[in-house]
């Protein structure tokens, strides 16, 4: 039988742009040009290298965001997955990660899955709990942070590298999985994989289909609030020390006055 890969990937503000905050406090989505979340990448190559391992497998990359969010799955599914799912609502404007791992898992047991893989973390939010909280409402065990990942005869074995040792981990299928940028290096899409993508399945889903309703999402069923949020200072131009034979004295005092040393 088939090996159901399923991979979330995130949409996310272009980090190099200028984001800011809307009126209500939630993530000005317009201001920004939007992209797929470069440590999901890392999640999308290595579900592709477990399903060319593998005799028979199928990738479907799951996004919850907006309309400019099937930009993400177009590019995983120009790296080569095989389909995707776009979970849109109004309702979602303000959601947070307890909610967003609701219609995550919705999503994914909509789907069907064998395995589970996402990045690390979000290169905007950088929470680093969403795959946690989706493995549990999914009731599946997680094998977290792994720099290298593979499957076979239904487990999943991965390698997590700490700071004292390296881990090796292994999980019965179904299961998840998340991986760091310590992965692989994600491939680039080719001109073949690109104009493919455009013919690929992409399924748009709302909270109906999954059976949500909208109370449990949204700024309205958040867990968590934002009050207050203020612009970064902007930068102030730096103290230029010309060396005249006193430049390592004037650093060491520069160093000094900001409590550096
Ligand atoms: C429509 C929408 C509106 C939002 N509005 C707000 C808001 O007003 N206030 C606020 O605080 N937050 C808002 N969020 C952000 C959202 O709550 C968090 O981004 C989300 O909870 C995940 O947290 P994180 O980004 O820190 O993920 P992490 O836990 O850092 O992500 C880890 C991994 O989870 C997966 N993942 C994360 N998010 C998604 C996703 N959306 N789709 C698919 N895979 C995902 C990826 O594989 C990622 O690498 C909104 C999100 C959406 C989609």
């Amino acid at each position: 039988m088939s090996l159901r890969i399923v991979v979330a990937v995130k949409y996310v503000p272009d980090a190099t742009g200028d984001r800011r905050f809307a009126a209500d406090l939630t993530t000005d989505r317009d201001a920004v040009d939007g992209l797929l979340s470069e440590l999901d990448e890392y999640a999308v190559e290595q579900a592709l290298q477990i399903a060319e391992a593998a005799d028979d497998a199928e990738i479907t990359v799951v996004t919850v965001g907006p309309e400019d969010a099937k930009d993400a799955l177009r590019k995983a599914l120009s790296m080569g997955a095989h389909k995707a799912v776009h979970v849109e609502d109004d309702a979602l404007h303000g959601t947070d990660v307890i909610g967003t791992s609701l219609v995550l898992a919705k999503a994914v047991e909509h789907t069907g899955f064998d395995l589970v893989v996402t990045g690390m973390a979000s290169t905007d939010g950088t929470m680093g709990v969403l795959p946690a909280l989706l493995a549990e409402r999914l009731g599946v065990p997680q094998v977290t942070l792994l720099s290298q990942v593979s499957v076979e005869d239904g487990t999943v074995t991965g390698r997590r590298d700490g700071d004292a040792a390296s881990e090796q981990l292994q999980a019965s299928l179904p299961a998840l999985v998340s991986v760091t940028d310590q992965s692989g290096e994600a491939r680039y899409p080719s001109f073949k994989g690109i104009m493919a993508a455009k013919k690929k399945p992409v399924e748009s889903l709302d909270l109906s289909d999954l059976g949500i309703d909208a109370s449990e999402v949204g700024l309205g069923g958040a867990w968590s609030a934002v009050d207050e949020a203020t612009a970064r200072p902007a930068r102030t131009a730096g103290t230029i020390v010309k060396d005249e034979g006193e430049g390592g004295k004037q650093l060491a005092e520069f160093l000094a006055s900001q409590k550096f040393i």
